[in-house]
Order: C-alpha cells, then structure tokens, then sequence
C-alpha cells in the first residue's frame, strides 16, 4: 500500500518537444490517497493511458517524478513496483485454464496452494467465472476474456495500488453493471488504491470516492462527484459532467451582479467577478434553473420527456440556449417566460476558469 504523488510530471512522445501541443501530460502536481477510490475521468486522447502507464513504469516520464510513499520510482520497471493493472483489451494465457490464469499472479510469488485455492475461488465467484474454471481461456467470448483479466489484477492483494484501462469496454452493458459495483464493493472490503480510468461520467462517478478530471494532458479539477457536480472549477468540468450540461451565457459584471440579456442576476462568486479582464460567461446547470415572474426573459423552444421530471429548451434574446429540469407538477408557461437560477449555484468564469477559483484566485 503507498500513497502515490506526481511532483512536476510530463510527457512528451516527441523527441523535442517544443510546443504545448507535444505534450501528452503536462505537469501533473497532485497526489493519490492511500487507499482512495480514484477515478481518472476525461475525452479519448486527454492523456489518461500515458497516465496510468507512468504510474505503473510502462513509460518513462520525460520530467518530473512518480513517488511511492516518497520514494522516487522513475526507472524501475513494472515488476519492481508491486502493481496491478488491468488493460482494456484481455491480456490472458490462451493455453491455460481459467483457473491457472487467475492463480497465476499468486503461484509466481510462492503464496500457499491452499490460499490461492480460496482467493481464486472467490475472484471467480465476484467475475462470474466460478462455472468455467477448469475451461481453456482460448474458448471463452471477449468479454469472458476479460473478466479473466480483471480477475488476475484483484486476486492479489499486497499490491501498492489496482489500476483500470477502461477496462469494462468489451463487456456488456448488462454485466457492466454489475462489474462496477463488485468493484466497489471491493474496494470497501480491501481498502487498496484502485485508479480507474473511463471516458465515461457515469461510470467515473458511481466507482470513485475522487473523480480527476483531464482536458489535454491537464488535470482541470479533483473533487468529489458532489464537488464536480456542484462547484465546476472550469466551464469543461460543467460541460463535461452532467446530463444535460451546464448552462453557460456569455455576461458582464455590474457590481457584483451578473447581468444576462438586460436581467441583473446573483451569483456565489460575485465579488471575485467584480473586476478584473478577460472574457466572462454565467454558469448554472439545468438543475438550478426555473420559471420565474423575474429573470432572464426567454422563449420555450422544446419540452421533452425524461420521466420523472422534464427537459425544457429555452432560448434568450440573444439567441443562446439555457436548459431547464421542470417537475412533472409545473407548468411550462406558452410565453412571456422568464428564468431565474438559483443564487447559491450561478457562478461566473473568466476564460473559462471559475473567478476565484483555485486557479485565477
Ligand atoms: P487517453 O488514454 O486519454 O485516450 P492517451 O494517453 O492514449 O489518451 O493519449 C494522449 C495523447 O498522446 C494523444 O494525443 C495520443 O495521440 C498521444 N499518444 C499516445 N500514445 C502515443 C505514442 N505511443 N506515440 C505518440 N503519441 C502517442
Ligand atoms: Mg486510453
């Protein structure tokens, strides 16, 4: 077990990176928690693979360190640093047995005969593969496959940390499910740094007691699902997690009020807001919108049904959308309709960081 810390960490595939762009991750500072449930969240090419690949000694980084418990490991190969990944395409023993396959990683390091019998016996009972234990892995489906990879990284358990490529991708949807809440359910049992990376916010954000947030190569915000959800540091973080997205209107400051389509409005971080440059919008997600008798005037454009509640599209006079979740008990007013967001969750960004933010603060 190790808290893991990044100090300074890039990476460059190019062999002289000049550029930004040449940089797959650029200068990651932050720190993983002894036995936290990470999540490592963001769109294809952001840089999550390089991630995990560092960490685990796949890769060299080009600067910076990767610590265990602060200890440097830059140079030391993967069998040098007691971990655990699982990829995102199966990586198994064709010739062998499922049953060999998972004991494996445990027989390589001399553990007992009766103790791998009884944590193979479990792994295979929590992937679903107790049936097929004495099948030849060559004849098991994809997602069969790897769910015999996903055995072999949580069968041992005097790892540093269990790392997840999107592990979960050929696997279907059904049984998806279930494999994420086992891994959960894991990881209050065991308590071992698990990392998880996905593309995907659902899946981030039901696994992880920490999502981390990446937007080409930079970490933009590391909270909790409540935390993300709530206070987005970056108009990306709002966008990205959510669904519907958060609303975002280009506004000017009056004071520390924020005036949208001639309503002046609220926010949490007016005073931040106040002065300063640069190019502001007006935040507030779909869930801290409603009619109001005062507000932004806006036209109702669609009304869509999402069960217990409903997805209203509006459009202000300037021509930009602002979504809103309306009860099934409220009505939609035909016209004349104004929006008002609540105060505690509006907030504005400057060039798309949170004003007052960890970043612009
Ligand atoms: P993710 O896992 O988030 O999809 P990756 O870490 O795979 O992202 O990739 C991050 C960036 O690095 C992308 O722009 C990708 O094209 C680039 N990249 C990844 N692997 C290599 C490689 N082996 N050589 C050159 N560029 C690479
Ligand atoms: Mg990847």
């Amino acid at each position: 077990m190790a808290k893991i810390t990044l100090s300074g960490l890039g990476k460059s595939y190019a062999a002289d990176p000049a550029s930004d762009a040449a940089w797959a991750l650029s200068r990651l500072d932050f720190e993983f928690e002894d036995g936290g449930a990470y999540a490592l969240l963001g769109p294809s090419g952001c840089g999550k693979t390089t991630l995990l690949n560092i960490i685990s000694g796949l890769l060299e980084p080009t600067v910076g360190e990767v610590q265990f418990d602060g200890q440097n490991m830059n140079g030391l190969g993967p069998d040098r640093r007691n971990i655990a990944q699982v990829f995102q395409f199966p990586v198994i023993y064709d010739t062998m047995t499922v049953r060999q396959n998972l004991a494996f990683p445990l027989k390589n390091r001399g553990v007992p005969a009766g103790e791998i019998e009884r944590k193979v016996a479990e792994i295979a009972e929590m992937t679903d593969l107790t049936e097929m234990l004495d099948r030849r892995a060559s004849g098991l489906t994809a997602d069969g496959k790897q769910k015999i990879s996903l055995g072999r990284g949580l069968v041992r358990d005097d790892v540093n940390v269990i790392m997840f490529d999107e592990p979960l991708t050929v696997i279907d949807p059904h049984l998806k499910w279930q494999l994420r809440s086992k891994l959960k359910e894991l990881h209050r049992r065991i308590s071992r740094t698990m990392i998880y990376v996905t593309h995907d916010q659902t899946e981030a954000l039901t696994f992880a007691d920490k999502v981390v947030l990446m937007k080409d190569g930079e970490v933009v915000q590391i909270g909790t699902p409540v935390e993300l959800f709530e206070k987005p540091e970056h108009t990306f973080v709002g966008h990205f997690i959510g669904s519907p997205g958060m609303n975002l209107l280009p506004c000017r400051m009056d004071g520390v009020s924020a005036v949208v389509g001639g309503a002046s409005l609220k926010v949490a971080n007016g005073d931040a807001a106040a002065s300063g440059g640069g190019s502001l919008e007006l935040g507030v997600r779909p869930e801290f919108v409603r009619f109001a008798d005062r507000g932004v005037p806006v036209q109702v454009v669609r009304v869509m049904n999402a069960g217990r509640y409903r997805i209203v599209d509006t459009r202000t006079m300037n021509g930009e959308t602002v979504k809103l979740l309306v009860d099934n008990e409220t009505s939609v007013p035909a016209d004349n309709a104004r929006l008002a967001f609540d105060p505690g969750y509006a907030r504005v960004y400057r060039d798309g960081w949170l004003a007052g933010g960890r970043r612009t603060a």
